[in-house]
């Protein structure tokens, strides 16, 4: 499942972060999920969003409801992983983070973890649209000025 929805924080408000973005979460659960779905689910993904070519790069981190848990990064679209100013010269754009549904998640859930498992993360399309189109500012998004919204029809 996808849940697209609003999230509010106590943050200030920057060129960079806003007090509220949208989130993308998205869950799996079965009898057979491994991580390579995940991997797999997310590379098709990336492709269809950043073009064809586009690598995923998946970093150990934590998250409290997976395990493993991973920050997801694509290769950078801009320069195809050379390295530029907007990847940091890393080739690589931290776009979400996912990993594997915890065991109690699922045993919360009603599933046993010994029969089930799944892969869940989230991501902002806020994030990726900046990125995508080289808005400099998010504030932009939540601006209700007409000329940065036609832009893009
Ligand atoms: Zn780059």
């Amino acid at each position: 499942m996808l849940l697209p929805g609003k999230c509010y924080r106590n943050e200030q408000v920057t060129a960079r972060s806003e007090m509220m973005f949208h989130q993308f979460e998205f869950l799996a659960v079965g009898r057979t999920i491994t991580l390579g779905d995940m991997k797999g689910t997310l590379s098709f993904f990336a492709e269809r969003m950043f073009g064809a070519g586009t690598v995923v790069r998946l970093r150990p981190s934590y998250f409290p409801f997976t395990e493993p848990s991973a920050e997801m990064d694509v290769s950078c679209f801009l320069c195809s992983g050379k390295g530029c100013r907007i990847c940091k010269h890393s080739g690589w754009l931290e776009i979400g983070g996912c990993g594997m549904v915890h065991p109690n998640v699922l045993r919360n859930g009603g599933y046993d973890p010994e029969v089930f498992s799944g892969f869940a993360g989230g991501f902002g399309p806020e994030r990726i649209a900046l990125l995508k189109y080289g808005i400099d500012d998010i504030r932009w998004f939540y601006s209700g000025a007409l000329s940065f919204v036609e832009q893009f029809g």
